[in-house]
């Protein structure tokens, strides 16, 4: 949930998940909507069936215990080199360290040097007997994270109650490296195309190739171009929509219709058990100002 989610947004998620999912068990046995639904709101949803999938495949193929390697752990759905070495270390105390931006600040800061010239592995590596001088790796994968964001936090270090200072290259240099460590923002114009009537109900697809939401049901986006659009649609309104490192600058058109095209179904506007990502809720929203 933490996966580029802030701790203040996932806290209550994270409550109502483990409530609701106390064990590995009762995770690898519950089904897909159920868990997207707990995810409503919280935004990259591939997370959210990729451990489903991991948790079955625990159960199903490592009796229910995470793998202990990271070869083994990285077969995992959605499991790379970041959360395998966390889980390593987390879960089994194993000697490694999870790389996220603030790990990779606190040694580029202590060797003062850029973070894109270091070669993080073969330094880790290299320092493994220093580094790992602890039975305690489990907090020591934790402890470096936090340190990065709450101590050698990007902007406004603090050096000077820093337990590190006394060795610290950036501490001491009167030339200190700059952190870059912003988000790249990418603006993106889409039309939205919605299938209305009049009993209040939207047509979706999931036949759309929308990266940010794969496979979800929605009404037909396109990227948008410069050729004007079919009269047949009228335009409903501009909107602006972040995703992540997204701004989308969205235009909405509707067509009041009774027939649909193949691969769409309709949906209430307003009356939804069922799982709709924010985004979706959003072009919901927009439409209902039509009745
Ligand atoms: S002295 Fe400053 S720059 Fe160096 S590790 Fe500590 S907080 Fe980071």
């Amino acid at each position: 949930m933490l996966q580029q989610t802030q701790v203040k947004t996932v806290i209550p998620y994270f409550y109502n998940f483990t409530k609701k999912y106390k064990n590995l068990k009762s995770l690898s046995q519950c089904n897909e909507k159920d868990i997207l639904k707990l995810w409503e709101g919280l935004g990259y949803y591939r997370r959210a069936r990729n451990l489903l999938a991991s948790a079955k495949k625990i159960v199903k193929d490592h009796k229910s215990e995470l793998p202990r390697t990271l070869e083994k752990i990285k077969e995992l759905p959605g499991v790379g080199d970041y959360t395998g070495n966390a889980l390593l270390g987390l879960v089994h105390n194993k000697p490694t360290i999870a790389l996220d931006g603030n790990v990779k600040r606190v040694f580029s800061r202590n060797l003062n040097k850029d973070a894109n010239k270091i070669d993080f592995v073969k330094l880790i590596k290299y320092n493994e007997k220093y580094l790992f001088n602890t039975d305690r790796n489990d907090d020591f994968v934790e402890a470096l994270m936090e340190f990065g964001a709450l101590v050698c936090r990007p902007k406004d270090p603090k050096c000077l109650t820093c337990c590190l200072n006394k060795t610290c290259k950036y501490f001491k240099s009167s030339n200190k490296i700059k952190s870059s460590n912003k988000k790249m923002i990418k603006n993106k114009n889409y039309d939205i195309f919605c299938y209305i009537n009049k009993n209040k109900q939207i047509a979706l697809t999931k036949k759309n190739q929308v990266s940010f939401l794969k496979n979800f049901s929605l009404p037909t986006v396109k990227e948008s171009r410069t050729i004007p659009v079919n009269k047949n649609w009228k335009f409903l309104k501009n909107y602006k929509n972040s995703i992540s490192n997204l701004k989308l600058n969205i235009n909405l058109y509707y067509k009041f219709s009774k027939k649909i095209p193949i691969d769409y179904k309709w949906h209430s506007l307003a009356n939804n058990k069922e799982f709709i990502p924010t985004f979706t809720k959003k072009i919901f929203s927009q439409v209902s100002t039509l009745f």
